[in-house]
């Protein structure tokens, strides 16, 4: 099953504790359903050089947010919105496009060959 939030989007999170944030999705795990966005759900991990020449320390990065916990910013209306599915026809082949509920615009996949 493929999710229905794609690698680039922008979407808000609904809860937790960086509920109200939003940012680009880096990175989707579809095994997992969950997704990395850019900026958000920030942890920190303590880094001990394993090795006399690299540098240990402090580094952040984003953990990843259960796809159910965010939602896509509809880029047309700019608010979270459900997505439904449409079916165009391009050169004869059947393509599917996400559609925003709200305003109906078609929201185009960002890196749907990745
Ligand atoms: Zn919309």
């Amino acid at each position: 099953m493929s999710l229905n939030i794609k690698k680039g989007d922008k979407v808000t999170v609904l809860t937790g504790k960086s509920k109200g944030e939003s940012g680009k999705v880096i990175s989707v795990l579809t095994a997992d359903k969950r997704v990395v966005v850019e900026g958000v759900n920030l942890v920190t991990e303590h880094n001990k050089p394993r090795k006399s020449t690299e540098q240990g320390g402090i580094i952040t990065k984003e953990a990843p947010l259960d796809v159910s916990n965010v939602m896509l910013i509809c880029p047309k209306c700019n608010k979270p919105c459900r997505t439904g599915v449409k079916t165009n026809f391009v050169d004869g082949k059947k393509v599917k496009v996400r559609i925003c509920k709200k305003c109906g615009a078609e929201i185009a996949t960002p890196d749907s060959t990745k």
